[in-house]
């Protein structure tokens, strides 16, 4: 490894600059050609780790997961190495080709993703020797693109699996995954057996039901995503669910006081964040802080815990039945959410002293929940009336309404 190391060096002081057209074409293909040597040795190495389970000695739950926590690999790419480095294994001519450095791991990734256990299984049975179609293949990726391999590909499965039902399905027949985007954004993707889809279809359906309030201009997909994190939030909020470590489980949130406590859009303040789904903007910490049953972890300026604890955040029962009672709806201007999409808003955050009341609670439907801490709005109420003020973020008023 030292000499691979001390060669890299070597590579890393070349002045680039100097070379002529025909030296810098030779380099651009020789490092193709190592960077495809060092992806096999990667995914071989990967395999006997996986083989090993030696990803067991840092507490990992497999192979993936230590690949993402100590590599810091994106979740696709370790699930595509580890799968990688299980299936090539029953193909030679493809280890062989990549290990060379002839084919990339895109190649590799390709053919080892079609060779699921039901198709090897029964291009078997119909006499298709395995090693033959290996060599077939290790020599199409030799000649072709990743893209053109994968058509060569697609004929060995239409051979021996026309109707595709031995595909991925015969593999894992239902399959839920969550993805970090990198870019802030939670990918999901999946499929079901018709039964599991037909429990999540009725589950949804039920919470789509109802008249959606006035100037919802949701798409379906987006409505049924909300209806997909309703279900969820319902389930936590309920205390259905199974308790984790002992305590009952819900969202944590992790805040700066300092930001907890500062006017929005406050200049050098640091967001807070959510223990699976990472960084979010200040804003957004202290809305999820305001309402709902999230768990509050509030840190010092050393980073250090100053207080856990879930207190009267939300609202009780009790509060939250006379705020709705009172409101009927949604507060914010032009809006009739009706109450069982709403939040109880703090008027005063409680980071400001402002009590978990009937009489500091207002019903914010989620998208103006957000507008208020997210967006700059906010919302008052004339003391001992149900009239309520939307407020702009420069101090001019939207609208006033009355109550239900
Ligand atoms: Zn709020
Ligand atoms: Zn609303």
């Amino acid at each position: 490894m030292s000499e691979l190391r001390s060669a890299l060096d070597e590579l890393a002081a070349l002045d680039l600059a100097e070379l002529t057209d025909d030296a810098v074409l030779d380099l651009v293909g020789e490092l193709s050609t190592v960077a495809n040597r060092m992806a096999a040795a990667l995914t071989s190495a990967v395999r006997v780790a996986d083989r090993r389970e030696a990803y067991r000695r840092d507490g990992a739950a497999s192979m993936k997961s230590w690949l993402r926590g100590s590599c810091r690999l994106a979740p696709e790419e370790a699930t595509a190495i580890v799968s990688t480095g299980r299936r090539i294994e029953q193909l030679p001519a493809t280890a062989a080709a990549f290990a060379a450095g002839e084919i990339t791991a895109a190649h590799a990734r390709v053919i080892t993703r079609a060779m699921t256990p039901g198709r090897v299984t029964k291009a078997a049975e119909a006499g298709i020797e395995l090693a033959e179609t290996d060599v077939i293949l290790a020599d199409l990726a030799r000649k072709t693109t990743p893209h053109e391999t994968k058509q060569g590909v697609k004929r060995w499965v239409a051979g021996i699996d026309p109707d595709g039902t031995l595909g991925e399905a015969a593999d894992v027949r239902r399959r839920f995954s969550m993805a970090d985007g990198l870019d802030g954004r939670v990918h999901v993707r999946g499929e079901f057996d018709p039964v599991g889809a037909e429990y999540l279809h009725t589950a949804l359906a039920a919470l789509m039901n109802g008249d959606r309030p006035a100037g919802d201009t949701r798409s379906h997909a987006e409505h049924q995503a909300d209806a997909l994190v309703a279900l969820a939030r319902g389930a936590l909020d309920g205390g259905s669910l199974p308790d984790v470590r002992g305590e009952r489980p819900h969202v944590r949130v992790t805040i700066d006081w300092r930001a907890l406590c500062a006017a929005r859009g406050a200049p050098g303040v640091s967001g807070g964040s959510l223990g699976w789904a990472g960084p979010i903007c200040p804003e957004t910490a202290r809305r999820l802080a305001c309402d709902a049953g999230v768990v509050r972890v509030v840190t010092g300026p050393d980073g250090l815990p100053l207080d856990v604890s879930r207190a009267q955040r939300t609202a009780t029962a009790a509060i939250r039945r006379a705020v709705e009672i009172r409101d009927g709806h949604c507060v914010f201007a032009g809006c009739d959410a009706s109450p069982e999409w709403c939040d109880v808003h703090h008027v005063v955050h409680w980071a400001h002293g402002g009590p978990t009341s009937c009489d500091n609670g207002a019903l914010l439907c989620e998208r103006h929940h957000t507008a208020c801490h997210e967006g700059g709005f906010s919302v008052s109420r004339d003391p001992g009336t149900s009239i309520w003020h939307t407020w702009r973020s420069d101090g001019t008023e939207v609208l006033s309404r009355a109550g239900p």
